[in-house]
């Protein structure tokens, strides 16, 4: 399948300037192409794999030297793509790699499309599909926990659970079908109630790594926590002190921040998009009862809610429904403004929300960040997303995968329950290891290869 045997080549570190630079060659003309246009102390020949040699990259036409460079050389299959690469390594100008990467590619090679050393290393079975598509969740994580995820994937441990479950649903079809076929066999026969047993243990461990799904997308996407409180409690001013820089405005005037402010930051390793609302509260302009509403909506999908009251003022009448909005154990309620807090108006904040924690804060001084910021780890972490190895589906075409497997599994014991002849369970088990196949590339189509490695960068 899709799968050419020329040589490409590609600049695959970013563009702009920096202090190196690498071009990556791969294919069988890789060696005879770098042999071209490099001169080292070593002729091209003696130089060992997976070795590094220091030397010129020389323009074969003008015979000028290009640059000083290190060269890495990698014999297949012992590579990343398992064909012969060379890496150079250059200074990271743009015109030194630039000048290497047309020399190179007027000696023979071709411009890579965006992943294909990756889709090689796929194609050429030195991984499955879905640790490829790990590859690209470490190049984009934005958090260690994101990336240790996927590489927990890259690991392949999630393709080896997959080809688990997707070897025993082969076996179990197999031994319907040499029932089925050939009975009077002298062969241990299967029944009807050992393959809906048999189904139900499958689908039980393929129900709980759906369920991984919810966990695995936090980790992956961060987490969104919003932020909410009438305007001038401190919102802005919240955010701005917790992400370090000043994105949001800062301003006197209540109700200046309309729309919302987002903001990533990193809270002990996990990434979270804190989301500053307008505040919620009854309003008569038009536009601003937009912004109330969208705020409602956030609070709802938010996996972390901030309820922050003004600790300088006590609570008004308007803070009431922002309280009653956000009350759930997903909920941290802050009092903010503590470096002008009076004791009797925190004591008097207390008495009304004696069932809810309340966390001191001072957006202004830090007081009380740290932990609030343990508050907001603790809430990210209580599912124990932090367990190390753990098997995650991150991907949300591996999640819709396994939950059309789930499907067919089903109506394979929806049809035992009602009394359907072994043979027709076997249709919707082939269904359900086929289903299981394309996380990891077996039984899939050309169009959604493309598809996945569309989505890396060139040089990948
Ligand atoms: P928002 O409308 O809720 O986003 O509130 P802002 O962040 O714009 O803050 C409103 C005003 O309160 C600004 O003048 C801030 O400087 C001030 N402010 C915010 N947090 C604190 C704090 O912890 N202590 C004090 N003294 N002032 C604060």
């Amino acid at each position: 399948m899709i799968y050419s045997e020329d040589t490409i080549a590609a600049i695959s570190t970013p563009v702009g300037i920096g202090g190196i630079g690498i071009v990556r060659i791969s294919g069988k003309d890789a060696f005879t192409i770098a042999q071209k246009a490099f001169v080292g102390r070593k002729s091209f020949n003696e130089i060992k794999s997976h070795s590094i040699s220091l030397g010129k990259i020389i323009d074969s036409i003008t015979g000028e030297v290009i640059d000083e460079v290190l060269l890495t050389k990698m014999n297949g299959p012992n590579s990343y793509t398992k064909e012969d690469i060379v890496e150079i390594n250059c200074h990271g100008g743009l015109v030194s790699l630039r000048l290497i990467l047309e020399l190179v590619i007027n000696l023979g090679a071709r411009l890579a499309e965006p992943g294909e050393f990756t889709k090689r290393a796929f194609l050429n079975g030195r991984i499955d599909l879905s640790q490829a598509e790990a590859v690209i969740d470490i190049i984009n994580a934005t958090s260690d926990k994101g990336s240790k995820a996927a590489v927990v994937q890259l690991e392949g441990f999630l393709a080896d659970r997959i080809r688990e479950y997707r070897d025993k649903l082969i076996k179990l079809m197999a031994h319907i079908e040499v029932t089925v076929d050939y009975p009077e066999d002298d062969i241990e026969e299967i029944t009807g109630q050992q393959v809906y047993n048999e189904s139900n243990v499958i689908l039980k461990d393929l129900k709980s790594l759906s369920n991984s799904f919810e966990r695995g997308r936090l980790i992956k996407e961060g987490i969104n926590l919003v932020i909410s409180g009438r305007p001038n409690v401190g919102k802005s001013s919240l955010l701005n002190t917790l992400a370090g820089k000043n994105k949001a405005i800062v301003s006197d005037i209540p109700g200046t921040t309309r729309d919302f402010v987002e903001e990533y930051i990193n809270i002990r390793g996990i990434q979270v998009k804190i989301i500053d609302t307008a505040g919620i509260r009854e309003t008569n302009d038009e536009v601003e009862k937009i912004g109330v509403d969208r705020a409602k909506e956030a609070v709802k999908r938010a996996d972390i809610n901030i309820v922050i009251i003004d600790g300088s003022e006590g609570i008004r009448p308007e803070d009431d429904e922002i309280i009653k909005g956000a009350e759930n154990e997903n909920t941290l309620t802050i009092i903010n403004k503590v470096d002008k807090a009076e004791g009797k108006t925190l004591q008097e904040i207390r008495e009304a929300l004696k069932n809810r924690k309340l966390l001191l804060v001072s957006a202004k001084t830090g007081q009380g960040l740290d932990e609030l910021e343990n508050e907001i780890a603790g809430l990210a972490e209580k599912d124990d997303v932090n367990k190390s190895n753990e098997i995650l589906v991150t991907n949300i075409r591996h999640k819709k995968l396994i939950d059309i497997a789930v499907e067919s599994l089903n109506e394979a014991c929806v049809a035992y329950e009602a009394g359907m002849p072994l043979d027709c369970l076997s249709i919707d088990i082939k269904n359900s290891a086929d289903y299981l196949g394309q996380i990891i590339g077996e039984s899939v189509n050309e169009d959604i290869i493309k598809e996945i490695f569309s989505r890396f960068c060139i040089g990948k």
